[in-house]
């Protein structure tokens, strides 16, 4: 894959050097043409005469070229005037250029071949006065202005005529004539800035002189030649990555602000904060910028670890494959937690503040959060099974779901109540979300399923689109399209809108009585979907309970029709026979090609058992002994023993 680079880059194509008026209009002007190009396409829009800024602004339109703005930079360009500067024979006060050749072309063509990606010559080129400007790209893009200057510096150490200008970092280079091509994918190491001066009066440390010089006298006397040390990119890599660890287990807030260079964002949900932190630049973040490299959660002696974007959601993800690794796979979160040795609760205090996140929560989502709480506590605590027996017997089993759906209500609340009458605690997600947060090996359905058990029994309350209050059907549209293109099943992605409520004593009776209507009607999960309570109960109430149906099937389907009259005919067939029926027998007696399953037949049995019983007047109970010799319907015997079967029976 060609990388693109990321620059300004003008869109006049000069035929000779600006001059007068013209160069204030095109400094203003040039920060308003950020590209993404290749190298390739770069060097040609050169030499058709554009000028080019090699940074990124942290802003963008007429007049943002400054230090303040500088962004982010991955080009470096060096500028081989041929000159130098002596005192103005006729003024002596004035200082004159003049031609002075340290540098042909050709040996800048032999000098860079492995490091540059081409080479131009500028408008006032001539064959006997070489001007010309050398065009590198850095290995990764810089986010440090002071690692930009110390790697500039490291040149003008090493070709001290080159004009170049530190305090200059946004620098404006014109184009050029002609064109001379080394190796596009030449890449230079960053010289970081390792002895930065912590100094505080630098304004904003974009030119330390003092470091810069410790540096290049680092080079200087440096043993190997110059051009070992650009080749030698491992060396400094290490140092990039070593720095962001130091600076991140130092808990260095303030030189992590100026790499990171991060946008002040305020959320009022926790939820908010907690996606947007994971979806920030890993690689960035831990100053790596190679596919693989070695692990830095063991001791890695080949590269193991990768990090790349989760293909289900936003999150960036850090992953070793080395199995005499712990980590294994995880998120900015998970490898604060291990870097810091600290908590999740720390790792996400740390992350606000390195990321400038404001968390704020509301009087009225704080007394929410705390009536929440509560719940959860009740439905665990051995009080709520002998209160409230039948729905205790109801949930006990998707306890579980009912305390995971609190907890994600606690993180989505909104800062807010929507409206002076709704005080009620109201929140969307995804079934995806609920899914992919707790319910890891959790069907969709089931836990869609359960979701709408607990909307049964009153717990919760899921809103009809017209009950949604504007603004957040707003939003959750957003949410939705955002969605889509993470994941393209439409049960995942479906939005539903939830109220949860306190557990009051009303609640509770309300909720008690429903579990009893639940067990007198034989409702049971395995059959549990809109068509079984609308024929059991009625339609309303499955709309109730199942208000994303939105009447799109309040029609009970006709394959569903044809199955349930084949159903009532097989079970008043034996009825009429044999006075009596199990459900298993009218199972076994039907045959229909539309129901294929064998469970396609049970759960088409379960959704209509209880109003076919109540159309022609008929009874379900369980045999016993007494029962059984009375009737003369003879007892099942198995290999587990005598056993007696629940018969349907007409009266
Ligand atoms: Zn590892």
């Amino acid at each position: 894959m060609i990388r693109c680079l990321k620059l300004l880059l003008d869109t006049y194509p000069f035929s000779k050097k600006p001059t007068g008026s013209e160069i204030p209009v095109l400094s203003n002007r040039i920060s308003k043409y950020p590209v993404d190009i290749t190298a390739a396409e770069l060097a040609q829009e050169i030499v058709k005469g554009k000028t080019f800024v090699p940074v990124t602004l942290t802003e963008v339109g007429e007049k943002k070229r400054a230090q303040l703005n500088w962004k982010s930079q991955e080009i470096i360009c060096l500028d081989f005037d041929n000159e130098k500067s002596i005192p103005d024979p006729d003024n002596p006060k004035k200082k004159i250029k003049v031609k002075d050749i340290k540098m042909t072309l050709a040996a800048a063509l032999e000098e860079f071949k492995d490091t540059a990606m081409f080479i131009y010559t500028s408008f006032s080129h001539k064959p006997d006065h070489p001007k010309f400007r050398v065009v590198f790209a850095l290995e990764k893009v810089c986010y440090s202005s002071n690692d930009i200057i110390s790697t500039y510096n490291y040149f003008e150490s090493k070709y001290p005529y080159i004009d170049t200008n530190c305090s200059e970092v946004a620098r404006m280079f014109y184009g050029g004539k002609e064109l001379f091509e080394l190796n596009y994918s030449n890449r230079i190491p960053i010289v970081i800035a390792s002895s930065i001066n912590k100094s505080k009066n630098n304004g904003g440390g974009l030119c330390d002189f003092d470091s810069i010089r410790v540096l290049s006298n680092e080079y200087n006397s440096h043993q190997n030649p110059p051009s070992k040390v650009i080749i030698n990119s491992n060396t400094q890599l290490n140092i990039q990555q070593d720095n962001m660890l130091e600076y991140i287990k130092s808990k260095n807030i303030d030189r992590l602000h100026t790499i990171l260079n991060p946008n002040a964002v305020d959320f009022y949900t926790y939820s908010e904060t907690v996606e947007h932190i994971k979806s920030q630049d890993l690689r960035l973040f831990l100053g790596i910028n190679a596919p693989t490299f070695r692990c830095i959660f063991h001791d890695d002696n080949s590269p193991s670890a990768s990090i790349f974007k989760s293909d289900k959601s936003n999150d960036i993800l850090y992953c070793c494959n080395s199995s005499n690794c712990k980590f294994g796979t995880g998120n900015v979160i998970k490898c604060v937690e291990w870097l810091l040795k600290c908590n999740r609760l720390q790792a996400l205090r740390f992350l606000r503040q390195v990321y400038k996140i404001g968390f704020h929560q509301t009087e009225w989502q704080k007394e929410q959060i705390e009536f929440l709480d509560e719940n959860i506590r009740y439905v665990q605590s051995e009080e709520f099974s002998y209160s409230q027996p039948i729905q205790y017997k109801l949930i006990k089993n998707y306890i579980g779901d009912l305390v995971n759906f609190w907890s994600i209500a606690k993180d989505y609340l909104p800062p807010e109540h929507y409206s002076s009458e709704q005080s009620e605690v109201l929140f969307y997600a995804s079934i995806g979300h609920f899914n992919k947060v707790y319910g890891k090996n959790k069907s969709v359905k089931r836990l869609g399923d359960r979701l709408s058990l607990f909307t049964y029994l009153k717990y919760i309350k899921k809103l009809k689109e017209s009950e949604i209050p504007d603004r957040m059907l707003k939003e959750s549209k957003k949410y939705i399209i955002k969605n889509k293109a993470l994941n393209n099943q439409d049960s995942y992605n479906l939005i539903q809108h939830y109220v949860a409520y306190p557990l009051t004593q009303d609640v509770l009776v309300d909720a008690e009585d429903k579990a009893l209507e639940y067990r007198n009607s034989e409702f049971t999960m395995k059959a549990w979907s809109w068509e079984t309570i609308a024929r059991t109960l009625n339609e309303e109430e499955a709309n109730r309970v199942f208000p994303q149906m939105g009447g799109k099937k309040t029609k009970i389907r006709e394959k569903s029709h044809k199955m349930t009259t084949e159903i009532e005919i097989v079970g008043m067939k034996l009825i009429s026979e044999n006075g009596w029926t199990t459900e298993k027998e009218i199972l076994e007696n039907v045959d229909l090609t539309i129901i294929t399953s064998k469970t396609g037949k049970e759960r088409q049995m379960k959704k209509i058992i209880f109003e076919f019983m109540q159309k022609y007047g008929l009874i379900k109970f369980q045999l016993n002994k007494k029962l059984s010799a009375e009737l003369g319907i003879p007892p099942t015997v198995t290999e587990n023993g005598v056993g007696y079967p629940r018969i349907i029976y007409k009266k």
